[in-house]
This record gives C-alpha cells, sequence and structure tokens, in this order.
C-alpha cells in the first residue's frame, strides 16, 4: 500500500526548519525503492547535511534543478503511516510549517545528522561498481580509494564527500545498492552515568534583613551564596550554584562558618528510573468498577470525559481500563501536564505494568530518549507516559490514550506548531482506532459542551473514595476580615493563621499557595509614584530576594533594586504585593518551629529539585508547602489537613477570557489537596472578590454551576466553546510599524472574510495586546471568530500562506489559544 519512490523520481522532504513547505529532492538510482514517507533522509543543504523526513514521493519534477538525496538511513520508516497522516493534520490545522512538526513528533536525536558515516564490505572495491574509480589516475578518485579502504570501519559520509565530490556520493551509494556498502546515521551517545553530586545545604537562616546585614557585612560573596542557596529552596548542587555565578572559595566559607553544609548525594539518578512502583489498591469501588465499564463500552476512535471529584480515585479507573487494553495486546498512551510534577502517577502505572512503562521525561538526554522511543516502537515497551509530546510516542496498536488533567493549559504548545494535545490525541485515536480519556475534575468548557452535544460520552465519579467529604471551604473577605499585624505586604487574616497553627500543633501537613512568584509584585517610589517596569516589555518588574534583583517575568532581564528614584530623588522605595518568596519569608517568622518548604519555578530550576521537595513533603519532613499552581496539580498527600490560599485573585482581573476559568480550576484543583486521608481537612480562600462566580463556585465545590455560568458569559460576546478562536498576532520593534502591519492584515482578512461568507467568520480589532510590549517587541493582535472548526482551519491557512505581513513585522497565528494575553 505505501507509495514507494522510483529512480528518476522525486520527493519532497521536510527538514526540522522554519520552512513553509517541503524542499523536492530527486531519487538517485542507488536508493530507488528506499524512500517511503515517513523515512528518514540525509539530503544537502546549502553545504551541509540535514536529516529530513520524506513527506511525499512521485513528486513532479521541481522548475530548479533538484539535488540528490544522499542517504536513508533507517531499514524501516521512523513514522507509519498513521504518524505521517497524523502531522499533515498537524500542519494544516494549526498552519505551521511541515519540518517543525515533525521536529515536535520526533526525538530530537534522530534528527541529529550524528554524522551519517558509510560502513564498506571487505572486496567492496574490486567489483564492479569502484572499476571507473580504479582506472582514474587523478588525486581526487586516489584520495578516495585511500578513505574507502578500511573495510567494517565508519567513514564519515562528510569525508566521503571531501575527497570525491558528488561522485563519491554516488559511489558510495551505488555500492549500498549492490549491498557492498551500508549507508547509516550513528546514533549519538547515552549520556555517560553521573557519579556522585556535590551538594550544598543551608544550615542557618536569617529571615530578616537586618540579621542578613549584620552577619554578613564584611562579605558580600558569601552574602550572594547565601541568598543564592536560599532563592534555590536551601538546597542546590554546586553545578547550578557554579552556573549562577557562585563561587568554590564563597561556598565553602559558607561551610567553614557553619551557615552551610557540603554533602555528596551518592549519586544524581534518574528518579523516574528509580521510582518504587505503588501498588494499586486491591479493590475498585462500585462507582470505579461502572466507570471503567463505561470506558471498555466506547467504540474505536470513540472518547470520553472522565469527570470526577478531586479524590475520587480516577487514577485507579485509568489503571483498570488500561489493563484491559494492554491484556488485550495493544499499547496505551498516558499524558500528565507536567511530567516533573507527577511521580505519584507514573509510581502507580508502574505498580500495574512495571517493565511496560516509558517514562518520557524532560530530564532524559537526547540518548536516552531515542532508547525509551525505539523499545516503544519495537513493542518492549508498551505504555508511554510523559507530558505533552508523549502524544506522539511510536506505540504500535495504540489503544488508548488517557489525558490526565484535561483541562490544563500546558496541553496548548505556545510555539510553533501551537498544537493543542486534547484535540490532537483525538485525532490520533481516530486514525488508530484508539479510545481517548479525558480525566478531570474541573472540565473545559470546550470537553463540557462536548459532553453535552454527546460528542465525548460523560463518565462521572461525583464522589470520593471512601466515603470522604470533599473538605469545608471558608471563604475570607480580605476587604474586612481581621489580619494579623506585621505580616507586611502577605495578607494573613487571623482565620488562616488559626488553621495553620492549629494543622502545626497537631502535627499534620499544609500547603499554602499563591499564584505569583518572587518577593514583591513591584517596586513603587512613595513620593511620586513611579513603579519599576522592564526595558523591554509592558509590566512591572518583579522584586526577588536572595539575591536582590528586580526581574522580569516575561524577558531575561534583571537589575539591581534602585537606591533612589530617578524622577524626584526619594530614597526610600515601596515594595507592593507579595510573591511566594515572601510568604515564606513571613511564615517562617511567625513559625519558627515550622519545616516549610516553596516550590515555584525559581525553586525548581535545578534537576530533580521538584522530586527533592515532593520526596520531603511525602516523608513528613516538611510541614507547610509554599508555592506556585505547581502545587496544586495532582498531588496525593493524605495527612494535609489545611490549604490556604493567600490571594484568590491573582488571576482573576486578566483581560483574558479564560481568567475565571483558569481561577476557578486553580481553587477547585488546589482545595482538592486538602483532606485526602482519614484526617480531614479544610479550605480557606481569601480574596478581595468573595462575589465573583468563580469563587463562589469553588467554594461551594460546585463545578457544574459554574461551568453553567461561565458558558453563558462566554455566549455574547461569543467565546469558545460557541465559536472557534484565532489569535493573529503581530509584532515588531517599530510601534507604528506594527499597528499599520496589523491593520494592513485586518483589512485583507475582512475583504477575505467578506467574499467566503460560507467560512461564517468575524473580524475583531486590530487592537494593542493587553501585554502591548514583550521581549523589546510591540505587539497588536485581531481575532478571528467562527463557529465552523474547518473553516477556521482554512482560515490559517490563508493567513499564513497569504496574508500582506510588511517586512519588519511577523505574525503569528495561533488557533484555540489558551490566552489571549
Ligand atoms: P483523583 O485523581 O481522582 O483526585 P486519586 O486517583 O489520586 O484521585 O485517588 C485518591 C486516593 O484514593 C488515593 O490515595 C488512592 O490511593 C485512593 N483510592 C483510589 N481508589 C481506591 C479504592 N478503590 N480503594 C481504596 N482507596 C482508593
Ligand atoms: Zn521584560
Amino acid at each position: 500500500m505505501t507509495a514507494i519512490a522510483k529512480s528518476g523520481a522525486f520527493v519532497d522532504v521536510a527538514l526540522p526548519l522554519a520552512l513553509p513547505t517541503s524542499l523536492t529532492y530527486a531519487v538517485p538510482e542507488g536508493l530507488a525503492g528506499a524512500l517511503v514517507p515517513g523515512g528518514r533522509v540525509v539530503v544537502p543543504v546549502l553545504r551541509r547535511e540535514a536529516v529530513g523526513i520524506v513527506t511525499a514521493v512521485d513528486r513532479p519534477a521541481p522548475e530548479r534543478p533538484a539535488r540528490d538525496v544522499i542517504a536513508a538511513p533507517d531499514a524501516a520508516p521512523v513514522l507509519g503511516p498513521d504518524l505521517v497522516e497524523l502531522a499533515a493534520w498537524v500542519g494544516r490545522r494549526y498552519a505551521a510549517p511541515p519540518g517543525l512538526v515533525l521536529r515536535a513528533m520526533l526525538p530530537a536525536a534522530l534528527f541529529s545528522v550524528g554524522r551519517p558515516v558509510v560502513v564498506v564490505q571487505p572486496g567492496a572495491l574490486e567489483g564492479a561498481g569502484a572499476a571507473a574509480l580504479r582506472r582514474s589516475r587523478g588525486p581526487a578518485a586516489q584520495a578516495l580509494l585511500r578513505l574507502l579502504a578500511k573495510p567494517g570501519r565508519a567513514i564519515p559520509l562528510a569525508a566521503v564527500r571531501r575527497a570525491g565530490g558528488g561522485a563519491g556520493l554516488r559511489l558510495v551509494q551505488r555500492l549500498a545498492a549492490e549491498g557492498l556498502a551500508q549507508l547509516v546515521t550513528q546514533p549519538p551517545r547515552t549520556a555517560p552515568p553521573e557519579r556522585g553530586e556535590r551538594m550544598f545545604e543551608l544550615a542557618a537562616r536569617y529571615d530578616h534583613l537586618l540579621e542578613l546585614d549584620r552577619r554578613f557585612a564584611r562579605s558580600p560573596k558569601q552574602r550572594e551564596a547565601y541568598e543564592t542557596l536560599a532563592a534555590l529552596g536551601g538546597r542546590a548542587g554546586a553545578a547550578v550554584l557554579e552556573r549562577r555565578g557562585i563561587s568554590r572559595s564563597a561556598l565553602a566559607a559558607l561551610v567553614e562558618r557553619g551557615d552551610a553544609r557540603s554533602i555528596v548525594e551518592p549519586r544524581v539518578r534518574d528518579p523516574f528510573a528509580q521510582l518504587a512502583p505503588a501498588l494499586p489498591p486491591s479493590e475498585p469501588t462500585e462507582a470505579q468498577r461502572s466507570a471503567v465499564a463505561a470506558l471498555e463500552a466506547l467504540a474505536p476512535g470513540g472518547a470520553a470525559l472522565l469527570f470526577g471529584v478531586t479524590g475520587s480515585g480516577k487514577t485507579l479507573v485509568y489503571l483498570e481500563f488500561l489493563r484491559g487494553v494492554v491484556t488485550s495486546g495493544r499499547g496505551a498512551i498516558v499524558l500528565v501536564p507536567e511530567i516533573a510534577l507527577t511521580p505519584q502517577t507514573v509510581s502507580r502505572l508502574k505498580g500495574v505494568f512495571g517493565d511496560d512503562v516509558a517514562v518520557l521525561h524532560s530530564g532524559l538526554s537526547d540518548g536516552e530518549r531515542w532508547d525509551a522511543w525505539r523499545a516503544l516502537r519495537e513493542g518492549r515497551r508498551r505504555v508511554a507516559i510523559g507530558a505533552r509530546s508523549a502524544l506522539f510516542a511510536p506505540v504500535p496498536r495504540l489503544g488508548a490514550i488517557v489525558l490526565d488533567e484535561e483541562h490544563d493549559a500546558s496541553y496548548k504548545q505556545g510555539e510553533a506548531p501551537r498544537y493543542h494535545a486534547r484535540d490532537v490525541a483525538l485525532r490520533r485515536a481516530a486514525l488508530a482506532g484508539a479510545a481517548v480519556v479525558l480525566g478531570t475534575a474541573t472540565p473545559s468548557l470546550e470537553s463540557w459542551a462536548a459532553a453535552k452535544s454527546g460528542a465525548l460520552r460523560l463518565v462521572e465519579l461525583p464522589e470520593r473514595v471512601g466515603a470522604r467529604g470533599l473538605p469545608p471551604v471558608q471563604v475570607v473577605d480580605l476587604r474586612s476580615a481581621p489580619r494579623v499585624a506585621g505580616s507586611l505586604a502577605v495578607p494573613w487574616s487571623e482565620a488562616l493563621d488559626a488553621a495553620l497553627r492549629g494543622a502545626l500543633e497537631r502535627g499534620e501537613q499544609a500547603m499554602v499557595l499563591l499564584n505569583r512568584r518572587g518577593f514583591s509584585r513591584f517596586v513603587q517610589c512613595p513620593s511620586c509614584g513611579r513603579v519599576w517596569d522592564c526595558p523591554n516589555c509592558s509590566i512591572a518588574l518583579t522584586y526577588h530576594r536572595a539575591p536582590a534583583a528586580l526581574r522580569c517575568h516575561h524577558c531575561a532581564h534583571r537589575e539591581s533594586p534602585p537606591a533612589a528614584c530617578p524622577d524626584c530623588g526619594a530614597a526610600v522605595h515601596q515594595y507592593r504585593g507579595a510573591g511566594t518568596q515572601q510568604v515564606e519569608d513571613f511564615l517562617a517568622q511567625r513559625f519558627p518551629a515550622a519545616r516549610i518548604a516553596r516550590m515555584d519555578l525559581d525553586s525548581t530550576g535545578a534537576r530533580w529539585a521538584h522530586q527533592r521537595i515532593l520526596e520531603r513533603v511525602e516523608a513528613g519532613t516538611v510541614d507547610v508547602l509554599v508555592g506556585t499552581q505547581m502545587i496544586a496539580k495532582g498531588l496525593d498527600f493524605p495527612r494535609v489537613t489545611v490549604v490556604g490560599v493567600v490571594d484568590a485573585d491573582v488571576a482573576l482581573n486578566l483581560p483574558d477570557f479564560r481568567a475565571a476559568e483558569r481561577t476557578f480550576d486553580l481553587l477547585t484543583q488546589v482545595a482538592g489537596r486538602a483532606g485526602r486521608g482519614p484526617l480531614g481537612g479544610r479550605v480557606i480562600v481569601q480574596t478581595w472578590a468573595p462575589g465573583h462566580h468563580a469563587i463562589v463556585h469553588a467554594a461551594g465545590h460546585d463545578v457544574r454551576g459554574f461551568l453553567e455560568a461561565e458558558l453563558d458569559e462566554r455566549r455574547s460576546p461569543p467565546y469558545p466553546p460557541h465559536v472557534r478562536l484565532a489569535n493573529v498576532l503581530l509584532s515588531g520593534r517599530d510601534e507604528r510599524a506594527v499597528a499599520r502591519a496589523a491593520e494592513r492584515v485586518a483589512e485583507w482578512l475582512r475583504a477575505l472574510v467578506a467574499a467566503r461568507p460560507e467560512l461564517g467568520a468575524t473580524v475583531l480589532g486590530p487592537a494593542p495586546c493587553p501585554v502591548e510590549r514583550a521581549r523589546d517587541r510591540w505587539r497588536w493582535h485581531l481575532l478571528v471568530k467562527t463557529p465552523d472548526d474547518a473553516a477556521l482551519t482554512r482560515l490559517a491557512g490563508y493567513l499564513a500562506s497569504r496574508a500582506p505581513v510588511p517586512a519588519g513585522a511577523r505574525m503569528v497565528v495561533d488557533r484555540d489559544p489558551a490566552s489571549v494575553l
């Protein structure tokens, strides 16, 4: 069935670059019969070689002469026919360059030219193929003969080309066609195992700036080392610290004076490889059993929304369902929002499937990833688990795809191809005849609407396992509630204070969420009101302590905190709005005996830092886990009895149509971390907007109520799921040029939409984006809406290929955007 390229034919090859189309190459005689769609080829690009993927064979001759394919290194294509088709679909739907789609689907190692080499058989040069070469007296021929006369050795093709040019390559291809040589792309080496790693750990805490000033009065370098270590969560590897500019001598001095300890960790091992399998609870409950039965009843290509409250035991439902799939000889893919945050799900999966599981996590080296990929492809492992991109794992005979926490924004890729894993999963499953399970306690509006229309089968787990109720949620109105004095910029009510104190006194654990990292949200001059903004972005700089710096959360900009206001000369500055660092400091002062850990982007930069923090919580050596949304995801710690939300409104007022949904999801998910064990639990939510529907429904655990209210909110003006949406973003360095470009594209688009009423599309804007400037580029956007999914695909394609984008501006078409900021 598969088309095979014939000699004298041409093939299209996608290179892993942002080229709008595939490139056409000629098939040399030696490779006739070896090229199929989805197969890798080595081709010349300018003066280099690159690895590409054949996207089509039997192409017509191009207008300009085509260069020859150099080699086809694999016996079998790296993408099977269904993945080739899926790649084409993703490219069309998201108007993405074909090469970038393939790069997102395949392990990077497959594209590393990894040096294509040729291995010549003994005696190969004595055959007819090399006769002309043997006769030739030219220096090139002689050099080539010398080079190739090393049977069994890997000879780089680049050397062949240097010695013998195009004729040399053709000779090698001919030898390969006659079976006298093999062309291979050498696999990249897997990373060597890492040995012991030196770690530093804080041994003393200085929570007041004054104390720090005193302690490090004459040693700024040590202070920086201390503060960096504190910022990394109190513990970090020497290599990480060195990358941040901390010298060995400063660290040694810290150890010397007793402020830090130095330890050698036996070895940094892949925690996912070492993860102990967790035995599943032996018996599913009645509710779980009937959910599994409903999933098993799905037709091939069918899909279900598994809507189960937090703690309802969705994981066991996935496992039981997947057990049936794997027993029947098929494979499965399990997607989780961020694999680093879900060690528990991984160990439960391993508990059931053992060595059949391949864990695709971001800590893998290119070589390790490639190993995992091959193990899946060859059927040595049949269950893949990973974040978004694991969706493309080469699982043969795919029987099921599970998306856990299907509402999570990380399922949408932020760069080309800007795909949404949920939609691509449905497509892949349809092509493979597999079933899809979308699991969540807080369905996305899109999935909820699909369940209501019958496109997704609704399967529910309305109660927690073991008759445990959902934890009561107390909403604290920050406008009026009594606050604890001296809590700096951290709004800290007496209610939350008492709840946390109670948990600590009883020896239980607590989580405190504030979805904003850093120490203070912004810095303001008290006399003239000046706020320090990023010079590259239209957002305020966040103040980070330890080490002290103003940092932009959008770009990499950082500067030292100001000493005086450049506008009015005033010397004092106000640090306003608390972030997680400040919460951590405040709690350390208020509860000196509590063991506090912080989990946010800043404290988890080091490799495996997430695991280390979660392991400590699991082992009970952390009493309070402070963090951003990271702590809200899927964690199951039965001893957590109190969850506090410092400020529920962080994302509520963003000018984005998903602001309420994100807020509701976050509150419901983090509340769901409380009371998962026999100790019970409670949740305290602090807010300035206690009447907002996202907060009211979250407090009442009323997910359906929220979904219905939010569906109504999005009816007029219409937003997804009532329409399909594309965000067309124009950016550039010159503000006026960007505005003009946006107007030009909008005008063109309006004319197109008017001429094609069947697309049912409307165009809004252009207007400056809510974040007007980012990374030194001005940003304008327009929104395209249509109720017709296929129409939006066509429009995205027209835009990407034909829109008149003037030089100096760049356009991005973001279809089904996760946000429009
Ligand atoms: P969810 O993902 O729906 O929030 P989990 O799958 O994490 O919930 O399950 C919540 C807790 O209930 C876990 O600690 C799990 O071990 C436990 N659990 C799940 N199913 C059962 C069962 N059938 N019997 C006993 N305990 C169970
Ligand atoms: Zn910036």
